[in-house]
């Protein structure tokens, strides 16, 4: 099986050493995020990686380890192992921590670290030291909450699950993530840190944030640029220039110790797609999702696009059924033109399906679903029976008769969200 380099196309001829020395691997199990960057859509994998565009299944932790497994026979040198998104490790610490206990007792030898934004990171430190996590990478924007309140939609406040905006989210989040540190510190926990940098949001205060870094005494810092989203708040914002990158590091590493995020080796991982994809699978099939949901106006064909449909039809294998499979019951979807906000909650809606098919589905739920290891499949016009029959059996797809109209991916039903 092929192994690839997620960088070996972007990086230089003088880095590609680097990328060809890389003997690390990152595991996704974590779907969920506790807040919202203004910069990130939750479609992609956490844009506080510095990788652009990327969009990662998030692995049932058996599963990653049976993939971490195989890709150690492949690459028997692996040394490190990063446990990242694609959404935020923390949202999820039961799948971030199930994991971390599987890998450390199979594999003690290997080098562990972890990316968060911080948040609802402290109450699991003790977790970590146990685990020996060598080195934690949190995403530190600013430590101004008014720069904050600019910067992030909201943060959710795990005491009272609710979610804060302004001055009081970006608050909490910044006193988290200097409590972090400064426990991790005492712990002798490595820190490092990744900035995005952004023109005109924060890019002034990075003399001042670097700074307060080094009064908490922080290991490394990589600043990134950022990498405009589609569908993102910040989405029309330019990408950051190279020298307003160049003087942010700059004035940063008179403070810091600067790391280049495409030479820096933790930025590098081996993994292969298809071992992935395998391992998707199987994520969605392990669990008790056997149920395909179907969006059907009149249940006879599927005939409806996902941004429009008000309800799903869902139906699960049932062996003394002539055709293998029975209707289980109708599941209200969340309120049409919801946009982002109604993937997600689709998301968890059909949480219990291993498979959704409509006439047409956009990009940006089509992400969002995968990420919860939920197929998608568009097929427009087909008999129920034989979309479910093809689903069931894993036969061909059908092919779509005719691609219907209004289904651009901004229209009003879809919430500006694709269909
Ligand atoms: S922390 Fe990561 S996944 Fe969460 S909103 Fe920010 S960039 Fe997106």
């Amino acid at each position: 099986m092929e192994a690839t380099m997620k960088c070996e196309t972007e990086i230089e001829q003088t880095t590609l050493q680097t990328a060809l020395s890389c003997r690390a691997i990152s595991l996704s199990v974590a779907p969920l995020c506790n807040l919202q960057c203004n910069f990130c859509h939750h479609q992609c994998d956490c844009a506080n990686e510095g990788i652009a565009g990327k969009v990662s299944p998030a692995l049932q932790p058996t599963l990653a380890l049976d993939y971490l497994g195989e890709m150690i026979q492949l690459h028997p040198d692996i040394s490190e192992l990063r446990i990242s998104g694609p959404g935020e490790p923390f949202a999820n610490p039961e799948e971030t921590l199930e994991t971390l206990r599987m890998v450390r007792a199979k594999y003690p030898q290997l080098k562990i670290s972890i990316i968060t934004n911080g948040l609802d990171l402290v109450p699991h430190i003790p977790a970590l030291i146990r685990l020996s996590v060598r080195k934690v990478t949190i995403a530190i924007h600013t430590f101004d909450p008014h720069i904050g309140a600019k910067l992030y939609a909201w943060v959710r406040d795990r005491k009272t699950n609710t979610p804060l905006i302004g001055l009081r989210g970006a608050g909490l989040l910044i006193q988290q993530q200097q409590e972090a540190i400064h426990l991790l510190k005492e712990k002798d926990i490595a820190i490092e840190v990744n900035t995005i940098v952004m023109t005109g949001i924060n890019d002034a205060h990075i003399p001042a944030l670097t700074q307060q870094l080094r009064g908490l005494s922080i290991d490394a810092m990589t600043c990134l640029p950022l990498i405009p989203q589609k569908g993102a708040h910040f989405e029309e914002m330019e990408e950051t220039d190279a020298s307003t990158l160049i003087t942010a590091r700059q004035h940063a590493g008179a403070f810091v110790s600067q790391l280049e995020p495409l030479t820096n080796p933790a930025n590098i991982f081996l993994e292969s797609d298809a071992l992935l994809e395998k391992y998707s699978d199987q994520s969605a099939a392990a669990t008790s999702r056997m149920c395909i949901a179907i969006a059907s106006i009149d249940g006879l064909g599927i005939n409806q696009n996902l941004g429009h449909a008000p309800r799903f039809l869902l139906f699960a294998p049932e062996p003394d059924s002539p055709s293998g499979y029975a209707f289980q019951e109708v599941r209200p979807a969340p309120p049409v033109g919801g946009g982002m906000q109604r993937w997600e909650q689709l998301a968890e809606i059909l949480g219990d399906c291993r498979a959704v098919i409509a006439s047409a589905i956009g990009e940006e739920p089509r992400n969002v679903l995968t990420r919860k290891n939920i197929r998608v499949y568009e097929m427009d016009e087909v008999p129920v029976h034989l979309a479910l029959k093809t689903v069931f059996g894993a036969e061909a797809v059908p092919r779509r008769k005719n691609k219907r109209e209004g289904c651009s991916g901004k229209g009003g039903g879809c919430g500006g969200s694709g269909c």
